[in-house]
């Protein structure tokens, strides 16, 4: 069983969806209208995180993030996302991106749910204020960050994701060389464009296939254990 642990179903169609059947999704939200679809997406069988991206921080308003938290609360949503802080695309609110990510870490503490993050530029950020929340279960989605945080990050108990964009971003190869084994997943943050290559869930296969070759490893020893890293991280 093949999982992609961070990707945007909102954005595709209903027909693309209905190509990664058979791939479990696990699947973030931007914003108030993007939360509703995921949402929406349940019937389909989708595991569903809701939230505001930093990158839609600066105009959210109040309210909005208000009327996220009370869906996360009333629909009993298992996973909250995607959310965090990024210093490096968005810094001029990162001020606002504390004040909602805070928001998003309180209620994750009060009941007990997994957050699927994102930390460009904000990576020590980000660790420090998910311990100081004391929250249980973390993902922090396509890790290109420091490698000596790893190991905190895996004390703390915290997952990272391995993207299909480890073909060919240096950075991110050497994340997946050191990462703990029993802390990492695959994701695809489909659909999304990087430096040609066009990632949606379909990319799945191929990224295990990648990491069997980084950790010299049987493609299915690979693919069974990002599943059951999956199924921990997200109670699956
Ligand atoms: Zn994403």
């Amino acid at each position: 069983m093949l999982v992609d642990s961070h990707c945007h179903c909102h954005e595709f169609k209903d027909e693309e969806l209905a190509e990664f059947r058979g791939i479990g999704l696990v699947a973030v939200s931007d914003d108030l209208q993007s939360s509703k679809r995921t949402l929406a997406l349940k019937a389909i069988g989708v595991y569903p995180c809701l939230g505001i991206h930093p990158w839609q921080v600066g105009k959210a308003k109040p309210e909005e993030l208000a009327e996220v938290l009370r869906m996360i609360e009333k629909e009993e949503v298992p996973c909250i996302g995607e959310v965090g802080l990024d210093k490096r695309f968005v810094p001029e609110t990162y001020e606002k991106q504390r004040e909602f990510f805070s928001a998003f870490l309180r209620l994750a503490k009060e009941y007990g749910l997994v957050l699927n993050v994102h930390a460009p530029d904000a990576w020590r950020d980000v660790v420090e204020a998910l311990r100081k929340a004391d929250v249980d279960r973390a993902l922090i989605h396509w890790y290109t960050g420091p490698l000596d945080l790893l190991e905190e990050i895996g004390a703390l108990g915290y997952y990272v994701s391995v993207n299909p964009a480890v073909k060919i971003q240096q950075k991110h190869r050497a994340v997946a060389e050191a990462v703990r084994r029993d802390l990492v997943v695959a994701e695809s943050d489909g659909p999304y464009e990087y430096r040609g290559m066009r990632l949606t869930p379909a990319m799945i296969g191929e990224t295990i296939g990648l990491l069997a070759e980084v950790w010299k490893e049987p493609r299915d020893v690979v693919e069974e254990r990002l599943y059951t890293n999956a199924a921990r991280l997200f109670r699956l």
